[in-house]
């Protein structure tokens, strides 16, 4: 998806060429101005640049606290790392319906929370806007953190805001499949000092040797290294001037597109929370059998998101066969504070979320798309339709 470039060798050239490739210390400051740059596009007064999406996931969950004796809810339909987060702190995923929109179900999340859920994670999957209103509103109701996990929407918002900056915290990915990339990368966001602090003393081997944006205050503890170098700074910094004209170049195509085919009954693009925050990544359509979506997807040499391996829940192995950890005594499974969690995660725990991903047909947008090619696009997805 991502655009890359001139701009890109030339930043990486001035960091290898001063032979300054350490975060800490060098004159560039890359790594530093790049999470300047990133707040302040957000919105947001904190930002921590890290070595993953999954990273900025399970720092964002460290720095709130959540771990044993805690149930974390996050979609059935996400890539398998939002769930892995939980594991890796310590808690129990559990799992919760998606609606058609591709995003959490907040009537299911709603049914799902107990008083031992510390936590929700809503996934902004393909760039989709969840309904932050309303799970905001349920925070509220019932006092848990929300972590968002932006890591497939760089740069979209809902209703205004930009996605990854209305929870408690927010994790963005810039690995090779996102918006904007590093080949790999994260960033951690967030609106509180303590909880940027605690993130920071985690992705940092549990120290604070170096002085970050602010001195660390918050009482170390054990975390791991997550850092990045310079030449991750510089490509970001240079991907971000980047970031607003691959959105409007996305949501020219989606729209174009909706626009071209509206006079199709048979095709429905799926609804969204927030069409104007909608990153453009991906067009959704559904239908009402898996029959004509199997056929419709064919034609157009489309996805049903049901086929995309560990993004379904039922294919995430080591949570379904419980092995939440490399060795049984650190294992949140068999840890005797989650006894009493739901444990278990079965192949048919959301089978409205099957429905859904067996109905839907992506057809996956391009920034790039010259106009003939948009139109050949658009005359694939007519031709299929009227064949329905
Ligand atoms: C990519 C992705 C992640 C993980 O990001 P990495 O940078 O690959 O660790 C987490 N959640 C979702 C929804 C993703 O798409």
């Amino acid at each position: 998806m991502f655009r890359m470039g001139e701009l890109e060798v030339e930043a990486v050239r001035k960091v290898l060429m001063s032979h300054q490739l350490f975060r800490i210390g060098g004159e560039l400051q890359e790594v530093n101005n790049f999470e300047r740059e990133f707040r302040e596009k957000m919105g947001v007064s904190h930002c921590l640049c890290l070595a993953s999406g999954t990273g900025a996931l399970i720092a964002s969950l460290a720095a709130l606290g959540v771990g044993p004796g805690d149930e974390v809810i996050v979609p059935g339909y996400t890539f398998i790392a939002t769930a892995i987060a939980a594991l890796a702190v310590g808690a129990i995923p559990v799992v919760a319906e998606i609606n058609e929109t591709m995003t959490l179900d907040m009537d299911d999340v709603e049914r799902k929370i107990t008083p031992n859920t510390k936590c929700v994670i809503p996934v902004h999957i393909q760039g989709f806007p969840c309904d932050m209103e309303r799970l905001m509103q349920l925070k509220e109701k019932y006092g848990f953190y929300v972590v968002e996990d932006s890591c497939q929407a760089d740069g979209g918002s809902f209703h205004g805001k930009r996605l990854g900056t209305i929870g408690d915290c927010g994790a963005y990915s810039f690995n090779y499949f996102k918006i904007i990339s590093a080949g790999e990368g994260g960033a951690m966001v967030t609106n509180d000092i303590d909880l940027y602090q605690r993130a920071i003393i985690y992705h940092d081997c549990g120290s604070a040797f170096w002085t970050y944006e602010t001195p660390i205050t918050a009482p170390l503890y054990t975390g791991t290294n997550m850092r990045v170098s310079e030449v991750t700074g510089a490509i970001m910094r240079a991907q971000l001037t980047r970031l607003d004209g691959i959105l409007a170049d996305l949501r020219r195509v989606k729209k174009t597109i909706i626009d071209a085919v509206a006079d199709l009954p048979m095709l429905k693009p799926n609804p969204s929370n927030d069409m104007d925050g909608d990153c453009g990544v991906c067009l959704p359509f559904i239908f009402d059998d898996v029959a004509t979506a199997e056929k419709f997807e064919k034609a157009i040499g489309g996805t049903r998101p049901i086929n995309t391996g560990k993004h379904v829940y039922r294919e995430w192995t080591p949570i379904l066969e419980k092995r939440g950890a490399h060795s049984s005594a650190m294992n949140p499974y068999e840890n005797p504070a989650n006894a009493h969690l739901r444990l278990d995660t079965y192949p048919d725990s959301c089978p409205k979320t099957l429905d859904i991903l067996s109905r839907t047909v992506y057809q996956f947008l391009n920034c790039d798309w010259t106009e003939e090619e948009l139109n050949e696009v658009i005359a694939k997805i007519r031709a299929a339709a009227k064949e329905l």
